[in-house]
């Protein structure tokens, strides 16, 4: 991988993204946080500097007398702090009378040019001092102020300025400016070091998970991601993802087994057809018996077609193409019709089916699909109920919509078994044998259908007692989805047909 490539693949990482995000968010606050102690800096600086010079000019009241317009310090010339301090208050420093002549001047306050005769009448005017940043030609600052002086004695006021130099508050600030330069740098680096770090730590369980979500294959489905035992958002997002791959591997299962149902249904009529044609070919010497040969083959072929194309009509509807064609229709009437056409004389089956239809029953349904409800149903019950059993069809109004029940007085169904019937393929061991054998697909359409309609299928069975299904369909078209009545026993998987 080029340098480049290197770069680029690094840049795009949450882990870069992270850090950079950290860093910049640094630079921001350290930034603004210099900015402001910047500025509370010169500001007090500021101060101090007038503390000191309000100092000095109370200090010039004190020594500074003028007598016939000629300023006199007095002072103790022997003693060397007032001496310092004298000499301090003369090194920016100005004296003027009324007139705006200038009586006394220091050498630096001269640098700096005299204050105009406005400004004297100003200042001698004010009763607050006046306060001005004046410079010299050399670029350097002095925090000047003036005010006037009142000579009692001759009843005359007097303009009389101070200052100090700004040098030193420059100076001060300037360093700190460049100090605070010098180590944001540092501390950034430091800081994006320490990002780094940090965001690698935070991110290692997710390359991990990564890694473990890598060695999950469709082979090792079984295969789980260990939670840390942190409970934070990382543990939640493996037990998120846990639980998606058992989905996963439940519905691999479910795509496995079906598999291998549909592969062993297909198997059974094909050898059955290879055997009764090898057989034909081979030993038949009648017409007869050809003929028999292929009427079983021929029956065979019937019973493998059926299967493609249950299979068939099965897929399109779990996958949605098989749109249903829902219209108000009359249940009451479909259901009567649906059990005229499966009522047998009594002599014949000896099966007695009745029903108890409640009138005018209309909702909105798909009424093909809803026939071929009933009609798998109403097969099963009559073909698990014995000679001398009963099926009672009932069909009730309820404030939901309507509630539809089939109840057989016939063999049952164990309970270790109920959970599966509505599984494709599934026949409960030992039930229907020989021609008859249903396709174990009848239950699947039931739930389908049910389900599309948003309606509940459920169903309670005793061993050698009888089975009873009820299927309850909504009046409206909101869903009640399929949901499991507490005590009933509803198939397991319904949900994944
Ligand atoms: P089949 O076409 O085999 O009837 P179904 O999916 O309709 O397939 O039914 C699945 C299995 O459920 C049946 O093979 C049977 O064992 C059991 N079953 C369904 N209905 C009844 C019933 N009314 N009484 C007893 N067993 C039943």
């Amino acid at each position: 991988m080029s340098a480049l490539a290197k770069f680029r693949r690094i840049s795009r990482s949450l882990r870069f993204r992270l850090t950079l995000g950290y860093a910049l968010f640094l630079c921001a606050l350290l930034i603004g946080v210099g900015a402001v102690y910047r500025a509370k800096l010169a500001a007090s600086l500021n101060v101090q500097i007038r503390d000191g010079i309000e100092q000095e000019w109370a200090a010039i009241k004190g020594y500074l007398r003028i007598q016939n317009d000629r300023p006199i310090w007095f002072y103790d010339t022997d003693d060397p702090d007032e001496s310092f301090i004298v000499d301090r208050l003369k090194r920016v420093y100005m004296l003027a009378d009324a007139s705006r002549k200038v009586r006394e001047i220091s050498e630096i306050y001269q640098s700096l040019g005299v204050d105009s005769p406005a400004e004297i009448a100003a200042a001698i005017r004010s009763p607050q001092p006046i306060w001005r940043v004046r410079g010299n030609a050399q670029g350097a600052q002095f925090l000047i102020r003036s005010g006037a002086i009142y000579d009692e004695k001759n009843e005359k006021k007097y303009f009389v300025a101070i200052g100090r130099g700004l040098a030193d508050n420059h100076h001060i600030l300037e360093q700190f400016t460049w100090t605070y330069i010098g180590v944001i740098p540092l501390i950034i680096l430091t800081g994006c070091l320490l990002g780094w770090y940090l965001a690698a730590r935070a991110l290692t369980p997710v390359l991990e998970v990564a890694q473990a979500a890598q060695r999950i294959s469709g082979s090792n489905l079984s295969l789980r991601i260990p939670t840390r035992g942190a409970a934070d958002e990382l543990d939640y997002l493996i037990e998120t993802f846990n639980r998606m791959i058992e989905r996963l591997e439940n519905s691999f299962s479910q795509i496995r087994q079906f598999s291998t149902d549909v592969s062993h249904e297909l198997r059974t009529p094909i050898t059955a057809i290879r055997g009764q044609l090898e057989v034909a070919l081979f030993t038949a010497s009648s017409i007869e018996q050809y003929r028999e040969a292929m009427l079983n083959a021929l029956q065979d072929i019937e019973r493998l077609s059926q299967i493609v194309r249950a299979l068939l009509l099965l897929s399109q509807a779990e996958s949605g193409q098989l749109a249903l064609q829902k219209a108000q229709t009359n249940l009451s009437s479909l259901v009567a019709d649906v059990v005229d056409q499966f009522q047998i004389p009594y002599e014949e089956t000896r099966v007695r089916l009745t029903a108890d239809v409640a009138p005018e029953c209309t909702i909105e349904v798909d009424r093909i699909q809803i026939e071929r409800m009933i009609s798998n149903l109403l097969s099963n019950a009559l073909k698990f109920t014995p000679p001398g059993g009963n099926v009672r069809v009932t069909l009730r109004r309820n404030p939901q919509g309507v509630e539809l029940t089939i109840e057989d007085s016939g063999c049952g169904i164990p309970q270790d078994h109920l959970p599966h019937i509505f599984n494709r393929f599934y026949r409960v061991p030992g039930g229907d044998s020989g021609p008859e054998r249903g396709l174990g697909l009848g239950l699947s359409f039931v739930a389908w259908i049910v389900k599309a309609h948003g309606g509940l299928v459920r169903v309670q069975s005793t061993p050698g007692k009888g089975t009873c299904f009820t299927v309850s369909l909504p009046a409206r078209d909101a869903a009640m989805g399929i949901s499991e009545t507490p005590g009933i026993p509803v198939a397991s998987g319904m949900n994944e047909l």
